[in-house]
């Protein structure tokens, strides 16, 4: 059984590559199995207007799913629920660190550049050991990763995707994690959650079972199979597919204005034309 989900932030309209993403997950699910979740956790960026619009702009390309739709900004005591387990199995710790603190720490001379993690610069440790105890309406809260790996006594970490290299899993030593990925957000400063911890609960309550994304989340999905480990939740499948560019290769992003579907259905395109462009 398929059952998968399109998880859009109602942060702006939605742009051919989201109708890409979501006539995928669409296309993947069981009759009656495709799901809409609504990520709005970062509350200071998401608008009521833009979330009517998804459901417009989906409808309008021919895709239906099951109400109630799943809304993130409802689910913060399961978010809060899982943060407590990690806590209980002392793997998280508070970070009072801001960006410019991290990006300080790592440009200290005798170290060589810093590795680019899903998140940005990996964490560099300062925090890491304070007790939870100490943690504070101002902090971050971050996983101790070496710490979570050994927990789970895993030296690799691994998952199917059926979109590339089907058949085959992909793998991940627990070293290369520490040194490319390392402490995560957890739960980021005033929000009680962070993108990876809401994902893995979600994914889990809705019992999706193939997870459809775009390839720019693959190395993300490392960190969402430690999180499923530890809250002894299943792997789902996975299938990251491509990512739809504009003329000049690059991928398309709400925040560089790519062209609404909006913009198109206003001026009289098809949603038969734009699913033909995006080959559905
Ligand atoms: N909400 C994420 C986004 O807008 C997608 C999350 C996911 O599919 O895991 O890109």
């Amino acid at each position: 059984m398929n059952r998968t989900r399109f998880a859009p932030s109602p942060t702006g309209p939605l742009h051919l590559g989201h109708a890409f993403a979501a006539l995928t997950a669409a296309r993947l699910a069981d009759p009656g199995q495709f799901l809409l979740r609504i990520e709005d956790i970062d509350q200071s960026r998401c608008r009521p207007e833009y979330e009517a619009l998804i459901a417009q702009d989906l409808h309008w390309l021919g895709l239906d799913w099951p109400q109630p739709v799943m809304r993130q900004s409802e689910r913060l005591p399961a978010y809060q629920a899982a943060l407590d387990r990690l806590a209980m199995l002392g793997l998280t710790y508070p970070c009072r660190c801001r960006r410019a603190d991290i990006r300080a720490a790592l440009s200290a001379p005798q170290e060589d550049a810093p590795a680019i993690g899903p998140d940005g610069p990996v964490y560099p440790g300062t925090c890491r050991g304070r007790p939870m105890a100490d943690a504070g309406p101002d902090d971050a809260i971050r996983l101790d990763a070496a710490r979570a790996l050994h927990h789970l006594g895993l030296d690799e970490i691994a998952f199917l995707d059926e979109n590339i290299a089907p058949g085959l899993p992909h793998r991940l030593a627990a070293q290369d994690f520490l040194d490319g990925i390392g402490d995560v957000v957890l739960a980021r400063r005033g929000m009680g959650t962070s993108y990876h911890l809401s994902v893995v609960v979600d994914d889990a309550a809705q019992g999706i079972t193939l997870v459809t994304r775009g390839k720019d989340l693959f190395d993300s999905t490392w960190i969402h199979v430690i999180l499923q480990k530890l809250l002894e939740l299943p792997t789902p499948r996975y299938h990251h597919h491509r990512l739809i560019r504009d003329a000049q290769g690059k991928r398309l992003a709400k925040r560089d204005d790519a062209r609404a579907l909006k913009l198109f259905r206003d001026e009289g395109t098809s949603a038969e034309a734009i699913r033909r462009q995006l080959g559905f």
